[in-house]
């Protein structure tokens, strides 16, 4: 399998530009006693109240199971959608030909082409881009946002070389990942519900968001068939379940957060009698036959979380309060800035950047997680990278050794909290499954598949996260369930998706 360069974005600062700043931040004296008195009754409260022992995440696990069988058996039962995505068969082995994947994330937009080579070949040459969305797009008119990822399209479709070929008599075909909240009609049709992750576009909620497309493929001229719509979880768990069928689970952790899992269609009790799938009423004979991949839409998820004072200003001060709690507590979009939050409040109440206010640290979202991955991985006994993301994000002119550790510590403290709870959420998904069919889940190998910037790039998101599942499930149990990282699996697993329904299969 071959793999052409990408068009990377964004991102945190490289190593070449750390070594061009060098020590660019004298490190000030330590604290002084009376700036530690002030910062310590806030850090010992903050850490009080993001804590996750055992008992909490159990909490957390039980009530996402819960929540799970509240939102199958009736909609609007939860906080939880469960919706269904009509993926009833996943991949096999089997595509053949070329498919294109068109993958709108919180941040970035990808696309991707893949020549599939059947159970042999498998994946013969595939090719991607990815393109940063502009901030005024997130807050423009629909076809705004659409002709600019169509253009997008365009320009990669013109850029396909002789080693893509498209079978005779065939048009391309292209699967559409988009990660908001869809109630899903069709495989390749669904309304988007609401905007999430700071996106606030005109026009769009209530809308078929594959018409939205072909609209603006139309205005282009671009003749392409979009032949399945996915949310990422979905296209995750279908790319990843390509290579390996123990895959029965998937996790997204990038600027937001979701999940889903293969559940079979007799405990969708919300399902009964309701035409299905590919035309198909749900009836006895049909139960043994189906499964359907139920996206849980957890951003939304809500029970048993534990909020603080930091996470309450943020939230209300959101475009969408009250609403995906658990995703503000979890996911990239917001770790960073809770974090900037606890700080405005020691700053306001100590010393601890000196006298002065850091010019940026009332700017919302100034400080992102990248930069608290960043501060955390800086191992120096200056600490001189955290020196300098706080000058250069926030403007603190300069700061002590002892103010970094407390900035170290309190990214910890909410990268930590954050990704004990998704692993809780995990466990929470697997444990209701496991009930369900026992011996199915913990008594065989199982994989989760997890995707994201997220979990890719946060070594101690990572670590946390499969500290809290093993902590919860067990030595034993332990040995049965793996969290793995499938790079790039959302957007093959869209193309995949796009050749399993496409309209020229036979
Ligand atoms: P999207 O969510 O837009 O589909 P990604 O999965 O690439 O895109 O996730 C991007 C998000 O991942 C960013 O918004 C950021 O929160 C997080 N992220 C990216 N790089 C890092 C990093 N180095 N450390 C921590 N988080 C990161
Ligand atoms: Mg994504």
């Amino acid at each position: 399998m071959s793999r052409a360069t990408a068009v990377a974005v964004g991102g945190s600062l490289s190593a070449a530009s750390w070594r061009r700043r060098e020590l660019a931040v004298p490190v000030r004296c330590s604290l002084s006693a009376a700036g530690l008195e002030a910062i310590a009754p806030i850090l010992r409260d903050l850490k009080m109240k993001c804590d996750t022992p055992l008992p909490v995440l159990r909490h957390v696990a039980d009530s996402m199971s819960a929540d799970m069988r509240a939102g199958l058996a009736t909609n609007g039962g939860s906080d939880l959608k469960m919706i269904l995505s009509y993926v009833d068969s996943l991949p096999t082995g089997n595509e053949l030909g070329l498919f294109y994947a068109l993958d709108l994330g919180g941040t970035n937009f990808r696309v991707l082409r893949v020549q599939l080579g059947g159970k042999e070949k498998r994946i013969i040459d595939t090719e991607f881009e990815q393109v940063s969305i502009p901030q005024e797009l997130m807050y423009g008119t629909t076809e705004e946002l659409f002709d600019f990822i169509v253009y997008g399209l365009a320009r990669f479709v013109e850029k396909e070389s002789t080693k893509f070929h498209l079978a005779e008599g065939t048009k391309r075909e292209i699967g559409f990942t988009f990660s908001f909240p869809v109630k899903q009609t069709s495989i390749d049709s669904g309304i988007l519900i609401k905007w999430t992750k700071g996106f606030a576009v005109s026009g769009t909620a209530g809308r078929d968001v594959v018409v939205c497309l072909n609209e603006a493929l139309v205005r282009q001229g671009l003749d392409i068939r979009v032949s399945a719509l996915v949310n990422d979880a979905v296209s995750t768990l279908a790319g990843a379940h390509y290579w390996d069928e123990d895959v029965k689970v998937a996790v997204i952790l990038g600027t937001g957060t979701n999940a889903c899992y293969v559940e079979s269609v007799e405990a969708i009790p919300k399902l009964q009698g309701s035409v299905y799938g590919s035309g198909k009423t749900v009836c006895e004979a049909d139960l043994l036959v189906f499964h359907d991949i139920i996206n849980l839409e957890w951003g939304a998820f809500s029970t048993g979380l534990h909020l603080t004072e930091f996470d309450r200003e943020m939230d209300s001060e959101s475009i969408n309060p009250g609403e995906q709690l658990f995703e503000k507590t979890i996911s990239g979009m917001y770790l960073g800035e809770i974090v900037r939050r606890v700080l405005k409040k020691m700053v306001k109440a100590s010393t601890l950047f000196g006298d002065s206010f850091p010019e940026n640290l009332s700017v919302p979202f100034s400080l992102s997680t990248p930069h608290l991955c960043t501060m955390q991985q800086d191992g120096s006994g200056d600490l001189d990278k955290v020196g300098l993301i706080l000058s250069d994000t926030l403007g603190v002119k300069n700061s002590s050794l002892g103010a970094r550790k407390i900035v170290q510590d309190i990214c910890d403290t909410i990268v930590k909290r954050g990704s004990r709870l998704a692993g809780a959420g995990i466990v929470g998904i697997l444990q209701k499954v496991e009930q369900d069919s026992r011996g199915q889940i913990f008594q065989k190998r199982t994989v989760v598949a997890m995707d994201g910037g997220l979990y890719e790039h946060y070594p101690q998101y990572r670590h946390y996260l499969k500290e809290a599942v093993a902590e919860l499930l067990g030595v034993e149990v332990s040995k049965n369930v793996f969290i793995e990282h499938t790079k790039d699996g959302s957007g093959i697993g869209a193309a995949l998706l796009a050749a399993a329904n496409s309209k020229y299969v036979a």
